[in-house]
């Protein structure tokens, strides 16, 4: 039977996006239209409490999507020119190799075939066909899930993110008034989130994440050592703050912990276990 948790991981210019998804959350005033986009294309299904697919998975996408989009765009036209002076320079597509990596079977000398004149227009030819036809998604949708799978772990990063929405909650309502989605009972009247109930598969992922340690004091709450062990999954910013009922927003604290950090805008804890 296919295990749906486990999956192929390239890690094909994973930390290349990690590093600008962090560049972003960290306030790079060069990357404000990002946050535009994502705002417009995520619509109020950001707050849809608790989806696989998380508010993160769509930030990811988006920004993703954007940055393959530009960089497909200026490499290409780049690497056209050098191809059409140095003849021995064998021009691929930006995007091909990403098809490759991912097992696409898409690529530009397939699509070339029976086309005797190769003029630039044929590759934009190719790139409204990518587009159209779902695989430039498709590979965006695959580098998201890797990325997602290696900045999860950061903690600090995620309450970022959390924070830039909650900083923002009225312009992610605001941007979709029109939207079909009527999310206004998920709402309390202060205008926060009202607390929804967490799934088995975000506590199960949250859990792993943190190694059944709170993520304080690092005692250990797994239930395997200690029978006593009540685990408190904790909203980083706290829905009262404008956290959302994302697993990107959850963190793992004993009960003592829990209680001291209260409904209070802390830090998550930056303390990790070395492998050995
Ligand atoms: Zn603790």
């Amino acid at each position: 039977m296919k295990n749906s948790k486990i999956f192929d991981n390239n890690f094909y210019s994973t930390y290349y996006y990690s590093n600008i998804i962090s560049n972003i959350l960290t306030g790079d005033p060069d990357t404000i239209g990002f946050l535009s986009n994502f705002r417009e294309n995520v619509g109020s299904s950001i707050f849809l409490p608790y989806q696989k697919e998380s508010a993160l998975h769509s930030f990811c996408r988006s920004v993703i999507s954007d940055f393959l989009h530009e960089d497909m765009t200026a490499y290409d036209e780049e690497d056209w020119k050098l191809c059409k002076i140095n003849s021995y320079f064998k021009f691929r597509p930006y995007i091909d190799n990403a098809f490759s990596v991912f097992g696409l079977n898409w690529s530009f000398d397939e699509f070339l075939e029976g086309k005797s004149n190769h003029e630039f227009s044929d590759l934009e030819e190719y790139y409204e066909e990518v587009l159209i036809t779902g695989y430039f998604e498709e590979v965006v949708n695959r580098i998201a899930d890797e990325v997602f799978y290696v900045i999860f772990n950061n903690r600090g990063l995620m309450n970022d993110f959390n924070e830039l929405v909650a900083g923002n909650l009225d312009l992610y309502r605001n941007d979709n008034e029109d939207s079909d989605l009527d999310v206004s009972s998920l709402f309390t009247s202060k205008g926060t989130l009202k607390r929804a109930h967490i799934p088995q598969w975000a506590k199960n992922a949250v859990f792993h994440r943190d190694k059944g340690q709170c993520t304080f004091c690092l005692k250990e709450i797994s239930g395997v050592l200690t029978p006593n062990s009540k685990r408190h999954y904790d909203h980083m910013v706290p829905l009262a703050e404008g956290g959302l009922n994302d697993v990107s927003n959850l963190q793992l604290l004993c009960g003592t912990c829990n209680q001291t950090k209260g409904r209070t805008r802390t830090p998550p804890s930056l303390k990790y276990i070395k492998w050995y």
